[in-house]
């Protein structure tokens, strides 16, 4: 292709990103098709000879465009959200333009340098403490595994990245909420899934802060080594709150590293009133949260920040002759803050979002989306056929509909949801809460507006009394 080419199919494409978002809720959230469908539409070999961009882009909206689940939607309250700014889009475009590989400082100063000052941006827009250091991540699973595996060589004196594993059996803590990414680290780092301790939660499904000093001087009496315990600032479930400070404290008196998990409710720490949430954070010796989860950045970016640097670069520096450079003393070569030696541009996008919306526009988005949130729950608590199952500090609802025989309830809940995402109108997904299925909507679309949640809230109310009719 080019370039005459390329302005004119650009201009097409962004006419098209444009008319997308303008009618992205035109489309059903979630496609009515069965696993194969698309599949099958694409050719089993690569063609052979080159093909016409018209060709490429009809099949795109003909053949990919009808298998696309729309995290865009505003009806999209499945899971958490992915949102996103027109912004983010655009730096996208001028990151895949340059096409920068920001591996170590010299492969683009301007990246490494600009990472630096977004991430000392973003500490402070969450209000963490000036003694945390950033580094942007490709996602939070990949952060925790630097967290843990940090928190073993720390353990060990790096002694473990040298030698291997010896005779110690690490152990690894988080409440029996946390998400599922810390139990993959656990494995990966070699630490061995049976010495994952899930902490017993209270019932505000955070983790009791008791069960966790006990277990730990447990598994110390056993002769095991505890070495990391996840919190969670906002659990997957039910967004609860882990009590941050307290579990600092234990972490001090046994000096095991402490990873606070916030990768969906981190962005709410924008609002001092949300601060709450993160008391005691400064004493923590890691912390995540997904700009790309709810802070209007497309995926991925995810922000970690370290107490240690030094710990973290130790862990993972690794310098071939090929890479050195003769700055390598005075810049930050951020291939050695983490596991993938490739590094996108990400911090361009984030510098664009902060600077189109404001650290006010942001606030002002997430405090609507939390109001929301609390809406939702004060209705649920208000009708007599449906029961709030958890807590809502944030912008995500976990309930259920109990008008009906207790032993047929799961089913009928499970009908509802299924019923209305099949419908393309909504998408929303479920837990489990007390051994019960639970309707669960997590709503931060960046054009959410109140009238999308209060459609939702009809639409689950008419579909939970139409399937309680008798049929
Ligand atoms: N931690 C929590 C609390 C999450 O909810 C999720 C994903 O939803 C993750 C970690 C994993 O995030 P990522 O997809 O960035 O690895």
């Amino acid at each position: 292709m080019n370039t005459k080419d390329f302005r004119k199919h650009a201009h097409e494409l962004v006419d098209w990103m444009a008319d997308y978002f303008e009618n992205v809720e035109d489309y059903p959230v979630l496609p009515d098709i069965q696993p194969g469908d698309i599949f099958k539409q694409i050719p089993t070999e690569a063609p052979k000879t080159p093909e016409s961009f018209e060709a490429i882009f009809k099949d795109f909206k003909d053949v990919i465009m009808p298998g696309i689940t729309h995290w865009e939607s505003p009806n999209f309250m499945a899971y958490f959200p992915a949102n996103k700014s027109k912004a983010s889009v655009l730096a996208e475009m001028l990151m895949s333009t340059l096409g920068s590989q920001c591996m170590i400082w010299l492969t683009s100063p301007a990246a490494a340098e600009l990472e630096e000052s977004v991430m000392n941006w973003v500490r402070d827009m969450l209000g963490l403490s000036k003694s945390f250091t950033g580094v942007i991540q490709d996602t939070a699973s990949t952060a925790t595994l630097c967290a843990i595996l940090t928190a073993r060589e720390r353990a060990t004196g790096y002694a473990v990245n040298e030698k291997g594993f010896q005779e110690q059996k690490f152990t690894v803590y988080a409440s029996s909420e946390i998400h599922s990414s810390i139990e993959k680290a656990v494995k990966i780092a070699g630490i061995g899934a049976a010495q994952f301790r899930p902490i017993a939660v209270d019932e505000n499904f955070a983790m009791r802060a008791e069960v966790l000093s006990n277990t730990i001087e447990e598994d110390i009496a056993k002769g095991f080594t505890p070495i990391c315990v996840v919190s969670a600032i906002g659990t997957t479930s039910t967004t609860a709150i882990d009590p941050i400070a307290a579990i600092s404290k234990i972490c001090q008196t046994h000096k095991v590293w402490h990873h606070v998990d916030a990768a969906y409710a981190g962005t709410a720490l924008v609002l001092p009133e949300m601060r709450w949430m993160s008391e005691g954070v400064e004493e923590a010796d890691s912390f995540v949260f997904n700009p790309h989860k709810w802070m209007f950045t497309n995926f991925d970016c995810t922000a970690y920040y370290v107490k240690d640097p030094v710990a973290l670069v130790n862990t993972f520096t690794i310098t071939p002759d090929y890479l050195k450079t003769s700055v390598d003393g005075e810049v930050k070569n951020y291939r050695d803050w983490g596991i993938p030696l490739g590094r996108r541009f990400r911090a361009l996008k984030l510098w664009f979002v902060i600077r189109e919306m404001g650290v006010e526009g942001i606030q002002s988005t997430i405090r609507k989306h939390i109001t929301l949130g609390k809406w939702l729950a004060n209705e649920i608590i208000a009708h007599p056929d449906f029961e709030l199952m958890a807590p809502v500090p944030l912008n995500t609802v976990c309930f259920r509909f109990t008008s009906g025989p207790e032993d047929q309830l799961d089913q009928i809940n499970e009908q509802i949801m299924t019923s209305i995402n099949k419908s393309g109108k909504l998408f929303f997904t479920q837990t489990k809460l007390y051994d019960q299925f639970t309707l669960r909507l997590s709503f931060g679309n960046t054009n959410l507006e109140a009238y999308h949640v209060e459609n939702a809230w009809q639409l689950i109310r008419e579909t939970a009394s139409k399937l309680k009719q008798p049929q």
